[in-house]
């Protein structure tokens, strides 16, 4: 088999720029060993996540200038609606400026005190916008696909059994809606296929409950039902996510990522009533229902952008470019979340770096050995996301996980960058042994992996 190739060729260039490792030793010392306090000038190959870090096409940027700026009525809404439509067949389109403020409208609406919103994983954002209206987001991932080594071709799916469960335990009347993630982000961008949409969806009739998809990563999760559920191959993935969209009653989306866009959202349903009230809400919130805080040209922009994202050749470059940095980690003695998703790569520090205890921060260990070497960041996913300071200077309680999120930007690095993180992966791993801990010296109440400031253990 030939070499799957980018889909496309370099118009614009935007130049990246290499320091020394004593530049990188100062950056990171500055930054409190917290990537997310680096310049982005001082990152060479920029991983931390493939959210609105993506390259529009030269058909995004010509509809750009197409963007009608008129505040009601304008005809860049239409033209996002029309595809939005064409794609999801849901019948009340409504822009937002990203993901979570379609969430946060959605669920002011939908979510009370005490209710349960089940979900397969949900996202930080949607599980804060549950929990801030008072509601349970409960996360309902199979037993067997929790291990993150066993290969699955859909780990991402919903828990049937559970969600029964949870809504027997809890009372119908107790849960607003039903929710799935597709990817699920969370669980390292694994797959839902469509036989488990199919059973959601009927435990959702039987209850007679919305179905609403969480659906920032509608493409992947469609290339990924066409190459490993029985009977999908010969289906265009189009086909494919226009048939999962329509087993729900609604979605939201976080164009920042299958959109291909640099900023944007959407919420959309068939439900005419709850369309109402969730567009007196984007008035108060967001905008004007055909602009939504968004743009005329942003929504021009996503337009084309969700017409570009279905091709099989740009999702075959970009399930296989994960496969392959994924291939180059394993080949460096890295172990990685199996299978690799289609957005990111996660390498599992707990096994890299087993002397180093969960409270000394592996993972972020591992974080910032990347950059040190290499220029590169990615993002820890471990006990400085997810570990809580307790009393009497105990250990921080310790998270399931250690890993680095390694997330690629669409259409945005070619194979000799890829090649070259797998370089920095393998040096790194030659010295697993030397790394060593970090120390939290301070930290924030809420969210602290984005500024807490940390210090290096002695060696
Ligand atoms: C990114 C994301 C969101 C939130 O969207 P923003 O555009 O970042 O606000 C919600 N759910 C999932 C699955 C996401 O990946």
């Amino acid at each position: 088999m030939r070499t799957i190739i980018e889909p496309f060729r370099v118009k614009t260039v935007e130049p990246i720029r290499s320091t020394t490792r004593e530049q990188r030793v100062a950056a990171l010392a500055a930054a409190g060993y917290n990537v997310f306090g680096l310049t982005s000038d001082d990152v060479l190959i920029d991983l931390l996540t493939d959210s609105g870090t993506g390259a529009m096409s030269s058909e995004q940027w010509s509809a750009m200038m197409r963007g009608d700026e008129s505040y009601a009525g304008a005809s860049s809404f239409r033209r996002f609606e029309a595809v939005v439509k064409e794609l999801t067949g849901f019948e009340h389109i409504i822009p937002t400026h990203q993901g979570r403020a379609a969430e946060k409208i959605l669920f002011t609406e939908l979510v009370n005190a005490g209710d349960v919103v089940p979900n397969n994983t949900h996202f930080d954002t949607t599980r804060a916008n549950v929990e801030h209206q008072g509601g349970i987001a409960r996360d309902l991932i199979k037993p067997e696909h929790q291990a993150l080594h066993v290969e699955a071709p859909f780990k991402g799916e919903l828990d049937v059994a559970a969600l029964e469960e949870v809504i027997a335990e809890h009372g119908r009347e107790r849960v607003p809606l039903v929710t799935v993630t597709v990817t699920d982000n969370s669980g390292g961008g694994q797959p839902v296929s469509l036989a488990n949409l199919r059973e959601v969806r009927a435990v959702c009739d039987r209850h007679g409950l919305p179905l609403f998809l969480d659906a920032a990563r509608f493409a992947e999760n469609a290339w990924f039902i066409v190459k490993r559920e029985e009977g999908q191959q010969d289906r265009h993935p189009r086909d494919v996510a226009r048939e999962v969209f329509r087993l729900a009653d609604g979605c939201w989306i976080s164009l920042k990522k299958d959109g291909l866009g640099n900023i944007g959202g959407v919420l959309a349903m068939n439900d005419a009533d709850l369309a109402e009230r969730c567009r007196a809400m984007l008035i108060l919130t967001e905008g004007f229902p055909t602009y939504g805080g968004l743009a005329g040209r942003d929504l021009d922009a996503l337009a084309q952008g969700l017409t570009e994202v279905t091709e099989p050749d740009y999702l075959a470059y970009r399930v296989r470019t994960a496969e392959y940095l994924a291939e180059l980690a394993w080949d460096a003695g890295v172990p990685t979340v199996r299978p690799p998703g289609g957005h990111a790569v996660y390498l599992d520090a707990k096994e890299l770096l087993p002397h180093i205890p969960p409270h000394e921060l592996p993972a972020q260990a591992l974080a910032c050995e990347l950059y040190l070497t290499g220029g590169v960041r990615g993002v820890e996913i471990g006990t400085l996301m997810f570990g809580r300071p307790q009393p009497d200077g105990a250990p921080d309680s310790p998270a399931r996980h250690e890993l680095v999120r390694l997330a690629l930007p669409r259409r945005t690095y070619t194979q000799s960058h890829v090649d070259y993180v797998g370089e920095v992966i393998a040096d790194v791993a030659a010295r697993a042994e030397e790394l060593r801990g970090l120390r939290i010296v301070s930290q924030p109440r809420w969210l602290r992996h984005f500024t807490a400031q940390l210090e290096p253990l002695p060696g």
